[in-house]
């Protein structure tokens, strides 16, 4: 017990220091490059990248975000290795775990989930979704979390149109993006059909929810502005993992 727990620990902190990294070049490069800053651009030194050091160019603090992505990625290895969603392999949920990691740091701080981040996401899940529940069931899982999602994508956006028509002021914040489409794909074939349903079903609440507690704080705070969009790729995460637990 105590071995495995400091193998979980070990990989946690491994996968967040990974997370860190990804979520700091690829918006940037789209490809692994030395350590930048997200802000600047300027190149990091590796032992200034690891202890979380402030870019010396621009003077932008990275503390926070990189300590609190090791702290959460490192209880969630400990929380999954010992209590695996869906019966899952120790190195599909590591895996799962960085590809995650990575989508909710960019969604949440530029409100996009990067292709080349799904498509790595696609292809764990598929593989682990085979895993779990058969090729038939994840395959299905797979085309239906993307064709329900992509229809919500295409009302979000008649949606949008009609409203800057009415405004005369262009809403240009998709309340959905394309990356949101392709991660409920992802989830759709790690979760399979049918379980992919109550899945997207509770990140459509949860994520509703959200919204909610956000718009009355801001009315209570006099800042309310309309269409505000919310990071959504979380919900969807949650939904999925939540699914597996229950259904598995
Ligand atoms: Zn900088």
């Amino acid at each position: 017990m105590p071995l495995m727990m400091f193998v979980y620990l070990l990989c946690g902190a491994i996968v967040g220091i990974l997370a860190n990294y990804m979520a700091d070049v690829l918006p940037r490069h789209r490809r692994f490059t030395k350590p930048v800053c997200l802000e600047c651009g300027e190149n990091r030194p590796i032992e200034k990248f690891l202890t979380g050091k402030p870019c010396k160019h621009c003077g932008k603090k990275n503390a926070i975000r990189y300590w609190s992505v090791i702290l959460a990625t490192t209880m969630l290895s400990i929380a999954s290795g010992f209590f695996p969603a869906g019966k899952m392999p120790f190195i599909a949920v590591e895996i799962l775990l960085l590809i995650f990691s990575v989508m909710v740091i960019t969604d949440i701080e530029f409100r996009v989930i990067l292709e080349q981040v799904s498509w790595a996401g696609y292809v764990a899940a598929a593989l682990t979704g085979w895993y779990i529940n058969g090729f038939t069931k994840t395959i299905l899982g797979g085309i239906c979390g993307f064709l329900i999602f992509l229809g919500l994508y295409y009302l979000g956006k008649a949606f949008a149109r009609r409203m800057s028509r009415n405004r005369e002021v262009p809403v240009d914040e998709e309340a959905l993006g394309f990356g949101d489409v392709n991660l409920a794909g992802v989830i759709g074939l790690l979760t399979g059909f049918p379980y992919v349903l109550p899945a997207l079903l509770c990140a459509v609440i949860l994520g509703g929810l959200a919204s909610g507690v956000i718009i009355i704080v801001s009315i209570i705070n006099k800042r309310y502005e309309a269409f505000q969009a919310i990071p959504y790729g979380p919900f969807i995460i949650l939904g999925g993992i939540l699914v597996l637990y229950f259904y598995h």
